[in-house]
């Protein structure tokens, strides 16, 4: 079974009220870790290459994505 699965547990957090689908998230994120799912919505698809950056977040023009939470060792 895929761990990379859009159903798994992610430590993103979209609010699909506030996502307008620009993808921007998915094109600024260093590592490549999302992509968008069959409705436009980002997703982890490459989970374990995150680095936590907060990228994603930052760039969010709707404010719509959150890291839900940060490993320990960064906080
Ligand atoms: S925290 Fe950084 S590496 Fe992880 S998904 Fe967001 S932009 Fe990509
Ligand atoms: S940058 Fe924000 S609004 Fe755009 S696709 Fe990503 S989460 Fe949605």
């Amino acid at each position: 079974m895929s761990i990379n699965k859009k159903n798994d547990y992610q430590w993103i957090k979209i609010d699909p009220g506030k996502c307008v689908h620009c993808g921007i998230c998915v094109n600024y994120c260093p590592r490549d870790v999302l992509a968008k799912d069959d409705n436009g919505v980002p997703y982890m698809k490459h989970r374990d290459d995150c680095w936590y950056c907060d990228v994603c977040s930052f760039v969010c023009p709707k404010n719509a994505l959150v890291l839900k939470e940060v490993p320990y060792l960064i906080k």
